[in-house]
């Protein structure tokens, strides 16, 4: 940030993507920079800044920059999904480095873990999700780092952020936390403590189900981690086309409409899924009686995601049937973005999940519901 621009609010920065007029045409919304390769001068310097785009590119820097101010971070990247910035993150850590990981996350990022682990490149421990007790014992002098998802996708646990980090930095690990399915309007993770945190972009932040991104946001952009995440990004190429990062930086700007009129959204619809005897287990953070509301209600605001899974009577047919009938919801995987979808959960995470066979995910959107109230009233007959 310059000394001139105004100290503004984040849903501010969010909406006018930075609020800076490209300074070339004046234009509103940023160019989109192509290139792959950018001119030397003939003493071999780059008077652009830029040599070569899996380095560096000028369309990712309003949203990197966007996001690390909104999350209160000290740097950020983008990347060419979520995974790719879960797993480069895990790729910085030396070989046969201790982490600390739930049991119960977002199912390709564990089973990427379980198979390091078996290959023996991070030496990796499970513990339940959200509990602390779990994650203090399996901690130790020289784990390197901790990892937690908050709410998780799908049964929507809740890990306590700030006693997480105390654990870890006791320890001397870092802390990162994958904030998906909260965005920075729910949580700011660094505020209490994270060291990192890591986001499927492809969800609520871009919000349209048109681009698949992730992003890493640091506290510390001199620690020794960060600049080994930046060099395996460019070595790796794990990085965002620019048309992607523009996409992405305009999603941003209708973020904290979207992120709370979703919110309110899954907020009725979970109150009414509790009290409809014909499902039971309504996993939602925002229900007094999910077991970790009391901690949510602490580290969230402006609501508790976009994501409401149940449970109906019976078995996977049962739950598929349900889906089945949904005329409103979309059946379809992947979630936050401005439609509301539905999925049968277990199909998907394969023989070893913990999800149990009747739960259904949906991801809430930013439709009437009134509309998605009663689409689940017909489908559950
Ligand atoms: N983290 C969470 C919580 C997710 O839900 C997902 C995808 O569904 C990811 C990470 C992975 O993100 P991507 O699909 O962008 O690689």
């Amino acid at each position: 940030m310059s000394d001139d621009e105004p100290p503004v609010k984040r849903e501010t920065l969010a909406a006018q993507a930075l609020g800076r007029p490209d300074p070339t045409m004046r234009g509103l919304t940023p160019p989109i920079y192509p290139s792959a390769t950018y001119q030397r001068a003939p003493d071999g310097s780059y008077p652009g800044g830029h040599s070569y785009t899996r380095d560096q590119n000028p369309t990712w820097d309003p949203a990197e920059e966007l996001l690390c101010r909104l999350e209160g971070g000290a740097a950020a990247l983008l990347f060419a999904s979520g995974m790719a910035a879960a797993t480069t993150l895990m790729e910085a850590l030396p070989d046969a480095a201790h982490v600390v990981a739930p049991a119960s996350m977002y199912w390709t990022f564990r089973l990427w873990l379980v198979e390091l682990n078996e290959k023996a490149r991070l030496r990796v421990d499970f513990v339940d999700a959200g509990d602390l007790d779990a994650m203090q014992a399996v901690v130790r002098n020289g784990t390197a780092l901790v990892w937690v998802e908050t709410p998780a996708n799908p049964m929507g646990e809740v890990t306590d952020i700030r006693a997480a980090a105390a654990i870890a930095h006791a320890a001397g690990a870092k802390l990162a936390v994958d904030s998906t399915l909260a965005t920075p309007v729910n949580t700011r993770p660094i505020e209490h403590g994270a060291d990192f945190v890591m986001h499927s972009a492809t969800k609520q932040l871009n919000g349209h189900a048109d681009v698949v991104a992730g992003a890493l946001i640091t506290a510390d952009a001199e620690g020794g981690i960060w600049a080994q995440v930046r060099h395996e990004r460019a070595y790796r190429g794990a990085i965002l086309g620019p048309f992607e990062a523009w996409l992405l930086l305009r999603g941003m700007r209708t973020l904290y409409l979207r992120v709370a009129k979703a919110a309110e959204n899954a907020q009725q619809v979970a109150e009414v899924l509790a009290a409809d005897p014909r499902v039971s287990d309504v996993y939602y953070a925002g229900l007094a009686s999910h077991p970790g509301h009391d901690i949510a209600q602490r580290q969230m605001e402006l609501g508790f995601g976009p994501i409401v899974s149940f449970r109906v009577g019976g078995g996977a047919e049962d739950a598929r049937a349900v889906a089945a009938r949904l005329r409103v919801f979309t059946d379809a995987t992947s979630l936050g973005g401005v439609e509301s979808l539905v999925e049968q959960r277990a199909a998907v995470e394969g023989a070893d999940t913990a999800v149990p066979e009747n739960l259904l995910r949906l991801s809430i959107g930013i439709e009437n519901v009134a509309d998605l109230l009663a689409d689940l009233d017909q489908a559950l007959g």
